[in-house]
């Protein structure tokens, strides 16, 4: 079983902002801005490639919610997932990053060079 479907089945501890029947969001453990949850579907998912427009329906209002609770949806923020390999993805359960709680970077490209791919 992946460890979110641990934290999901309550196997591995998590720091809950809200659950419902659906989706699950909780704090990131290493975090990568002064807000950074994690939101989940409940059921396994692998990633972005296998999400049904059915569950993505419910987790966008899902995450809405979350920016509100979080405080950061007038401020702004940032929703972001990781897809396989080059996407960076180390957990193989479908979740989306949503940070936010300062002006964010656009440093996930830092050591990008364009024209080294283009
Ligand atoms: P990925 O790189 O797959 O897009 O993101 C995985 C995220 O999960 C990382 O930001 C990492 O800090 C976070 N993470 C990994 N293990 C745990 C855990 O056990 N609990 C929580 N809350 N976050 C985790
Ligand atoms: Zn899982």
């Amino acid at each position: 079983m992946c460890i979110f479907c641990k934290i999901v089945n309550s196997e591995l501890p998590s720091n809950l902002v809200k659950e419902n029947d659906d989706f699950m969001a909780f704090h990131d453990l290493n975090p990568k801005a002064p807000i950074h949850i994690l939101v989940i579907p409940k059921q396994h998912v692998d990633s972005f490639n296998e999400v049904t427009p059915q569950t993505m329906a419910g987790m966008t209002s899902f995450i809405q919610e979350i920016a509100e609770i979080v405080g950061i949806k007038e401020s702004g923020y940032r929703v972001i997932t990781n897809v396989g390999d080059n996407g960076g993805q180390e957990v193989k359960h479908l979740h989306w990053h949503v940070l936010g709680g300062a002006k964010l970077a656009w440093g996930h490209f830092a050591d990008a060079e364009s024209s080294k791919f283009l």
